[in-house]
C-alpha cells in the first residue's frame, strides 16, 4: 500500500466541507490539492464587498461553534487564533404578522415570558420542549453526527437501530411540536428550524427539535469580519500545512481507469490523484463529471428521484440609514406559514407571502457599513429549479415584491439604497453546481431522505468520496464542515 506521505489528494470545491477535509488531510501527511471553479474560496459563503457596504453571500447564523473548533484542534491549533467570534444575546428576533415579537436567548425564563403574552400554556411547555431537543441533539451527536455510515453494517447495529427508533424518524418535526405547542406563532417559530437543513416542517422528522436546544444552549455566534472570516481561517490553516487551494479552476471530468478514480481533467489538463474528495454537490457531480455507465449505483434516473432541498431568494441591500427593529438575525414570519411549503414543495413555485429572514451585522459590529448606514442580506425561501418557475423572467418582479413587502413589514428607506444585488436560485446554481439551485442538497423531508442520505464513498468507483451537504451528516456549516472531518478521519485511518 502506498503510504499517506505519497499520496495525492484531490478536493473538488473549496467549500467549508472541502477546506475542512484538505486541512485534515494535509496535517496528516497526505499532499493535497484543492480546485475550485469560483473566483474566492467558500462555496455558498461569498463576501462581496459593494462601496463601503460589506456583506456575506450565504450562512449567516452559526450555531455549533465546536464544529469549527475541532478543525484548528484536530489540526493542533486554536480557533481564538484565526477567529474572532461572540455569542450573539438575544440570538434572533421573531416578527410575527400581527406584530408579535419574542426574541429567542439562552434564558428560557426570557423566552417563556414573552410566549406568555400570547399563550401561557405554549410558555409553559416550553421547559419541556427544551428538555426535549437536549435529549434529541444528544442522541443525534452519539449516534449519527459523529459517524460515516458508509454500509448497512453501520446501520443496522444494534445501538444504532435503538436510537434510531428513539429519534422518532417516521414523526414529522411539526407533530412533535404540537405535543407541546398549540399558539401557531409559537408552532412556526421552532417548526422554522426544518428550514435550516432546507426542509418543511411538516416533512423533516422530528429529529430537528434538536436545534432549538442547539441555539438556546450552544448559541448562535457572530463572527468579526463577517461570516466570510471563517473561509478566510480555513484557508489560512489549510496553506500553513501545504495545501495548494487553485481558484478558477474548475473540473470538468472524473477520470476513471478500471473502476478507481486516477485524475481530474480541467482546461489545464489532468491532476493525477490516488484520492479524490468532491465537495461539490454529490448528484451535480455524478450527473457532470462521470459517464453514466460508470456509476450504475447512481444512475440519473436515481438522481432525479431525490427531493432537493428548499433554496433561496436572496438581496443584499447596503441602505445609509440604520433599523432599530432588527437585530443580528431577524425573521419577519407570514400569516400562514403552512402555505409556505406547500406553495415550496407542492406547486414549487415561491409562496406569495414568504418567510422573510434579514441579517442585519451592524446591529452587533462595526465596519460592515459605512456608519450610520446597514448592509442588509435579505432572504426568502424559495423552491428549487423547475419548470414550474422560471427566475429569467420573474426576477425583477419578485424582487419588487419583497422589497415592498419589507416596506410594510416597517422598513422604510430601502428604495434609497446605495447597493441592492440580487440571487436567485439560478445563479446559486450557476456559480456553484448546486443541484437544482438546492440550499442544502436534499431535502430531509422524509426519514429516508434523512437519514439514507448519498454516501460518502462512492459505491461504483474507487477512491472517490464526498463531503458537504448532499451527503452525510447533511446541510448547513456546522455539519459539512463535520462531514469534512469525518471523511478525512477515515482515510487517514485507511492509509495510516
Ligand atoms: C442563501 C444561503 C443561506 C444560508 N444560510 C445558512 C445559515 O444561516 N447557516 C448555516 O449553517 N448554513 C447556511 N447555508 C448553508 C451553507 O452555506 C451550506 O450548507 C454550506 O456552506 C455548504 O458547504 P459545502 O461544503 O457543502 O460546499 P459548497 O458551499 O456547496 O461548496 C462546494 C464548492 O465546490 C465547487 N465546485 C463544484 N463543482 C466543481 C467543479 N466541477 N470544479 C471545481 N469546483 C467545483 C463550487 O463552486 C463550490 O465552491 C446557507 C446557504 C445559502 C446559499
Amino acid at each position: 500500500m502506498i503510504r499517506k506521505a505519497e499520496q495525492r489528494v484531490i478536493v473538488i470545491g473549496a467549500g467549508l466541507g472541502g477546506l475542512s477535509a484538505a486541512i485534515r488531510l494535509a496535517r496528516a501527511g497526505f499532499r493535497v490539492t484543492v480546485l475550485e471553479q469560483q473566483e474566492q474560496a467558500g462555496g455558498k459563503l461569498q463576501q462581496i464587498e459593494a462601496g463601503s457596504y460589506r456583506f456575506d453571500r450565504g450562512p449567516s447564523t452559526i450555531t455549533m461553534l465546536h464544529r469549527f473548533a475541532e478543525v484548528f484542534s484536530a489540526a493542533g491549533r486554536h480557533l481564538e487564533d484565526y477567529l474572532s467570534v461572540y455569542p450573539l444575546e438575544p440570538a434572533a428576533r421573531n416578527i410575527f404578522a400581527d406584530g408579535t415579537v419574542v426574541d429567542l436567548s439562552s434564558s428560557a425564563e426570557a423566552v417563556a415570558g414573552q410566549i406568555a403574552a400570547y399563550s401561557s400554556g405554549d410558555a409553559q411547555a416550553y421547559h419541556g420542549f427544551l428538555k426535549e431537543a437536549g435529549r434529541l441533539y444528544r442522541k443525534s451527536e452519539d449516534h449519527f453526527l459523529n459517524k460515516l455510515l458508509l454500509g448497512w453494517r453501520d446501520r443496522l447495529n444494534p445501538a444504532m437501530t435503538a436510537a434510531f427508533l428513539s429519534i422518532k424518524p417516521f414523526t414529522p418535526l411539526h407533530r412533535l411540536l404540537t405535543r407541546h405547542f398549540r399558539h401557531p406563532h409559537t408552532l412556526a417559530m421552532f417548526g422554522r428550524y426544518a428550514t435550516y437543513i432546507g426542509s418543511s416542517p411538516y416533512g423533516a422528522p422530528a429529529l430537528f427539535a434538536m436545534l432549538a436546544h442547539v441555539e438556546a444552549s450552544l448559541g448562535i455566534y457572530g463572527v468579526k469580519g463577517g461570516t466570510y472570516a471563517i473561509v478566510q481561517a480555513f484557508v489560512k490553516l489549510a496553506r500553513e500545512f501545504g495545501v495548494e487551494i487553485q481558484t478558477g479552476a474548475r473540473v470538468r471530468r472524473i477520470v476513471t481507469r478500471e473502476g478507481r478514480a486516477v485524475a481530474v481533467e480541467t482546461e489545464e489538463g489532468e491532476h493525477a490523484a490516488d484520492i479524490i474528495v468532491a465537495n461539490g454537490d454529490v448528484l451535480d457531480i455524478y450527473s457532470r463529471l462521470l459517464d453514466e455507465a460508470e456509476r450504475p449505483s447512481m444512475a440519473n434516473e436515481r438522481i432525479e428521484r431525490y427531493e432537493p432541498s428548499l433554496s433561496g431568494f436572496v438581496k443584499l441591500l447596503g441602505v445609509p440609514r440604520t433599523y432599530d427593529r432588527l437585530l443580528h438575525h431577524t425573521v419577519f414570519f407570514p400569516d400562514n406559514y403552512e402555505e409556505e411549503f406547500k406553495a415550496i414543495f407542492g406547486k414549487r413555485r415561491p409562496p406569495d407571502q414568504p418567510t422573510i429572514y434579514i441579517c442585519n451585522p451592524a446591529a452587533s459590529q462595526e465596519g460592515v457599513a459605512p456608519s450610520g448606514g446597514s448592509s442588509l442580506f435579505v432572504l426568502a425561501n424559495a423552491p428549487y429549479l423547475s419548470e414550474c418557475w422560471d427566475w429569467e423572467i420573474e426576477s425583477e418582479a419578485y424582487s419588487q415584491r419583497l422589497l415592498q413587502r419589507l416596506g410594510q413589514l416597517g422598513l422604510e428607506g430601502l428604495d434609497q439604497a446605495e447597493v441592492d444585488l440580487t440571487y436567485t436560485p439560478l445563479q446559486l446554481h450557476r456559480d456553484t453546481g448546486a443541484h437544482k439551485g438546492a440550499i442544502y442538497g436534499i431535502s430531509s423531508n422524509t426519514a429516508a431522505q434523512t437519514f439514507l442520505r448519498p454516501s460518502n464513498r462512492s459505491r461504483d468507483i474507487q477512491n472517490l468520496w464526498f463531503v458537504g451537504g448532499t451527503t452525510h451528516p447533511g446541510g448547513g456549516t456546522p455539519i459539512v464542515v463535520q462531514s469534512g472531518q469525518l471523511v478525512a478521519q477515515r482515510l487517514i485511518e485507511q492509509y495510516g
